[in-house]
C-alpha cells in the first residue's frame, strides 16, 4: 500500500476499449491518475478482441459489476459491422456495449459539454452548458411500417391476455401511403423520469421536460403523467435545493432554449433527443469535449465520453505518424467517476483530485494549449496544437501545481 497517495475503498468498475480511445486511456490512467491515486479498479476489457473471445459475455459482466459497485468508467468501443467482423475476423456481429450496458441497468445517458472562455457557443446567450437526457426506448426505433399499395382500411387492433379488445380505424386509404405503428411502455418511461430527477439532484439542475400532448392526447400525454406522478417522489428534495421542474411543449422548448442562458437537464422523448442531441453538441463547439454519463434509475453510475475510439487518428497512430487526438471528455469520464466513488465513499481527497484534475484541465487550455481539434474554434486567443502526449503532459505540469500548493 502506498500511503502517499489518495486511498480508495471500494473499486470502480473499468470498462477499457478500442482503437485510439484506448491508447489514451492508458495515458491518462499512467500520467495523470495512477501517480495520485493508489487506484482500485474491478477491470474489464472490452476492447473487441476480448469481447469476440468471450463471446461477449464481458460486456454482460461489465454492467453487472457496475450494477454491484454503482459506479463505473469507459472507454469507447467499437460497434461492430461488417468491415469490422473481417479486420477482427469476428466469430459474430457482436452487439453495440453501450446498448447492452444500458439495457441491463436500464438507463438514461445524458450528454454534457465541457464548456471553456474562449470557445464560444454559436448560440450567443447560452452560458451555462446544457444537458440532454434522451429516452433511448421505443417510439419510432422500435416501430412496424407497412407501405400501403392500393386503397384499403387500416385499424390498429389491441388484444389483452384477459380477451379484452380495442380497436380504432387509423385510416380509410383511397389510394397509395404508408402506415407506422409504434409503442412505449410505462416501465420504461418511469425508468426514465427516476434517472433525470435523479441526476438533476445529483447536479444541481432543473429538469425540463418536452413532449406534444396537445396533439398526441394518449402516447405523449401518458410521458406527462408519468413524469409528474414520479416527480412526487422527487418534489420535496427538489425544493429543499431550489430545483425546479419545468413541463413545456416541445416547440416552446424548442424556443425557449435557444432563448436561454443554459445550465439545466433538458429531457427528451427519443426522436426528440436525437435530434437535439446533435444540434445542441454542434452549437456548443467539439464532439471531443462532449461527455456522458448513463445513470440508471436507481441510481448506479457509468461515465464515458460521447464520441467513438477516432478510428481515422488510429490508423495515422499505428503508421508511426504523430497524432493530436483531444482527451478531454475522456479524462472527465475519469473525473466524472472518481468524484462520485469519492462522495459515496466519504473520501473528501478524490473528490479534491477530481476537482484539481478538472482544473488542471482548464487551465491547459485557458493557456491556449490544446489539441488540433480546438484550434479553429479558440477566440481571443493564440493557441498553440500540442500532440496528445504533449496535451496530457501539460496538464501533469497544472496537476502537480495545483496539488503543491
Ligand atoms: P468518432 O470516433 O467519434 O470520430 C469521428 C471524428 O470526429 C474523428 O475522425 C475526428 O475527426 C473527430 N473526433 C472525435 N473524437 C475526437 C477526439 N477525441 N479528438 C479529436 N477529434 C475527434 O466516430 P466514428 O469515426 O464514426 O467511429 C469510430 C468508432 O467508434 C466506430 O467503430 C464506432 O462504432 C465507435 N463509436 C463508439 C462510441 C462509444 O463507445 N460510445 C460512440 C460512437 C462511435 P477528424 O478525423 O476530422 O480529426
Ligand atoms: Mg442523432
Amino acid at each position: 500500500m502506498d500511503t502517499k497517495k489518495i486511498q480508495m475503498t471500494t473499486p470502480l468498475v473499468e470498462m477499457d476499449g478500442d482503437e485510439m480511445t484506448r491508447i489514451l486511456w492508458k495515458m491518462i490512467k499512467d500520467e495523470l491518475i495512477l501517480p495520485f491515486v493508489d487506484l482500485k479498479t474491478e477491470y474489464y476489457d472490452l476492447g473487441l478482441p476480448k469481447r469476440d473471445e468471450t463471446r461477449d459475455q464481458i460486456t454482460v459482466d461489465s454492467a453487472e459489476a457496475t450494477k454491484k459497485y454503482g459506479v463505473a468508467v469507459k472507454c469507447a468501443t467499437i460497434t461492430p459491422n461488417h468491415q469490422r467482423m473481417d479486420e477482427y475476423k469476428l466469430h459474430e456481429m457482436w452487439k453495440s456495449p453501450n446498448g447492452t450496458i444500458r439495457s441491463i441497468l436500464d438507463g438514461t445517458v445524458f450528454r454534457t459539454p465541457i464548456t471553456i472562455p474562449s470557445i464560444k457557443p454559436a448560440v450567443k446567450n447560452w452560458e451555462k452548458p446544457i444537458t440532454i437526457a434522451r429516452h433511448a426506448y421505443g417510439d419510432v426505433y422500435k416501430s412496424v411500417e407497412i407501405r400501403v399499395t392500393e386503397p384499403g382500411t387500416a385499424k390498429m387492433v389491441f388484444e389483452g391476455e384477459s380477451g379484452k379488445k380495442e380497436e380504432v380505424v387509423i385510416h380509410n386509404f383511397k389510394g397509395e401511403g404508408v402506415l407506422q405503428g409504434m409503442h412505449n411502455t410505462d416501465k420504461s418511461i418511469r425508468s426514465f423520469a427516476h434517472s433525470c430527477f435523479k441526476f438533476a439532484l445529483d447536479t444541481n439542475q432543473d429538469v425540463w421536460f418536452s413532449t406534444k400532448d396537445t396533439i398526441s392526447k394518449k402516447y405523449d400525454a401518458q410521458f406527462k403523467i408519468i413524469f409528474e406522478e414520479v416527480f412526487e417522489e422527487y418534489k420535496a428534495e427538489f425544493e429543499k435545493k431550489g430545483l425546479e421542474y419545468f413541463y413545456t411543449l416541445i416547440d416552446d422548448a424548442v424556443a425557449r432554449v435557444i432563448r436561454s442562458k443554459g445550465g439545466y437537464i433538458w429531457a427528451c422523448k427519443n426522436y426528440d433527443g436525437d435530434v437535439m442531441s446533435d444540434m445542441v453538441s454542434t452549437a456548443f463547439g467539439s464532439l471531443a469535449m462532449m461527455t456522458s454519463v448513463l445513470v440508471s434509475p436507481d441510481g448506479k453510475y457509468e461515465y464515458e465520453a460521447a464520441h467513438g475510439t477516432v478510428t481515422r487518428h488510429y490508423y495515422k497512430y499505428l503508421k508511426g505518424e504523430e497524432t493530436s487526438t483531444n482527451p478531454m471528455a475522456t479524462i472527465f469520464a475519469w473525473t466524472g467517476a472518481l468524484r462520485k466513488r469519492g462522495e459515496l465513499d466519504g473520501i473528501n481527497e478524490l473528490v479534491n483530485f477530481a476537482n484539481q484534475l478538472e482544473g488542471a484541465c482548464f487551465d491547459t487550455l485557458n493557456e491556449g494549449i490544446v489539441t488540433k481539434d480546438l484550434v479553429n474554434l479558440m477566440e481571443g486567443i493564440t493557441p498553440t496544437a500540442v500532440n496528445s502526449a504533449g496535451f496530457i503532459g501539460a496538464i501533469r505540469e497544472r496537476l502537480e501545481k495545483r496539488r503543491a500548493n
